[in-house]
């Protein structure tokens, strides 16, 4: 950038340091900047500093290392420059927002197939998110009709993201193994890939409680799951402060959910996209898929009142919440007893596909 050719006061001398810094420099620094952003606002207001830094900011390095934060845009600001910012991420070859933009256009937009093709792309860098939702895609058929489900596909996507570490990912795989499902039955390695599963969930919740009592701001997972305690008042778990392992209910926060998750969640609870007649949202808070066609999801077989995309969110949903409200409808007219949540597999209500039975 050229030097002004006046100069004199102060505020201008400061603004000739800023102008001698190489281009090169600044976009090392605006890189860190936008990978380790909290929000998006934390890094969208540096674009709006000068020309210079609006330039340098949306350069493709820069935004080639945006973090999943700096895409947390909330459903009620979404617009079309939200929009096209996403796509210049993408354009930057940046994983995230195309795994993050093809949720966004696969379920909020019912743009299935740039949606399918952006979460492909992500899938293929190995994006472990990415992977998953294309199982889940698969094993229910979403965006077709039930025929198009492909289990063997759905296992084969769980398998590489749970080794990607994805856990949800993992948990579905046990299951699938546990049942035969889209897999030849292997029911000692499902049950050892549920453990599996629940020792990683654990090893993310001690850190979660140590991380938290060591530093003065709990994270905001935490804070969000006990927002949204309050907000069920009738619940049997109603101690305010952290409770022991072994309750393993209120205290959980909400593994690491996605800011895509959340972005879908509140598109169709804050009204900004609608849900077609019939179609649900997955009962589990951290996903927000919703049903692409009616009884697309599986319901609680026990109390027949909520729906599930996946036996990942299912188990969570069940641990976290669904518990406490369970009840088998039948026993208001029926003392045959029984049910009552009926722990299975890793701890869930046997879940029966809608599809299924009819
Ligand atoms: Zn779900
Ligand atoms: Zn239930």
């Amino acid at each position: 950038m050229r030097r002004p050719l006046r100069s004199s006061s102060q505020s201008q001398h400061k603004h000739d340091h800023f102008d001698v810094l190489p281009d090169d420099l600044v976009v090392f620094i605006l890189s860190k900047l936008s990978s380790s952003a909290s929000s998006p606002s934390h890094f969208i207001n540096i674009l709006s500093t000068c020309k210079r830094l609006n330039r340098l900011g949306l350069h493709h390095l820069v935004l080639s290392k945006a973090g999943a934060k700096v895409f947390a845009v909330k459903a009620k600001n979404w617009s079309e420059s939200a929009h096209r910012f996403l796509k210049l991420c993408v354009n930057a070859g940046n994983v995230d927002a195309s795994y993050t933009l093809g949720m966004i256009r696969f379920y909020c937009l019912q743009n299935r197939r740039s949606g399918l093709a952006l979460m492909a792309k992500a899938a293929m860098k190995s994006h472990a998110s990415a992977l998953y939702s294309l199982a889940v895609i698969q094993f229910n058929g979403s965006g077709g009709s039930k025929r198009e489900k492909d289990l063997r596909a759905g296992v084969a996507l769980c398998a590489r993201a749970s080794l990607l570490g994805h856990v949800d990912a993992l948990r579905e795989l046990g299951h699938c193994l546990q049942d035969g499902y889209g897999v030849r039955q292997n029911i000692a390695e499902g049950r050892r890939l549920l453990v599996q599963a629940n020792a990683r969930e654990l090893a993310f919740v001690i850190r979660s409680v140590t991380q938290s009592s060591s530093s003065p701001s709990s994270p905001s997972s935490l804070l969000t799951w006990r927002a949204h305690r309050y907000q069920n008042q009738n619940h049997a778990c109603q101690t305010d402060s952290v409770c022991s392992l072994s309750d393993f209910v209120y205290n959980v926060p909400v593994p690491a959910v996605h800011p895509a998750n959340w972005f879908l969640r509140e598109w169709f609870e804050s009204g900004s996209g609608v849900l077609g007649e019939g179609l649900r949202l997955c009962a589990h808070i951290g996903c927000g898929r919703p049903e692409t066609r009616p009884h697309e999801f599986r319901r609680c077989s026990v109390c027949g009142k909520v729906n599930y995309c996946s036996r990942g969110c299912q188990a969570l949903d069940w641990k976290l919440r669904h518990k406490m409200e369970c009840s088998p409808v039948e026993l208001w007219v029926d003392d045959n007893g029984g049910g009552g949540g009926g722990a299975h597999g890793d701890g869930g209500a046997v879940v029966a596909n809608n599809e299924a039975v009819g």
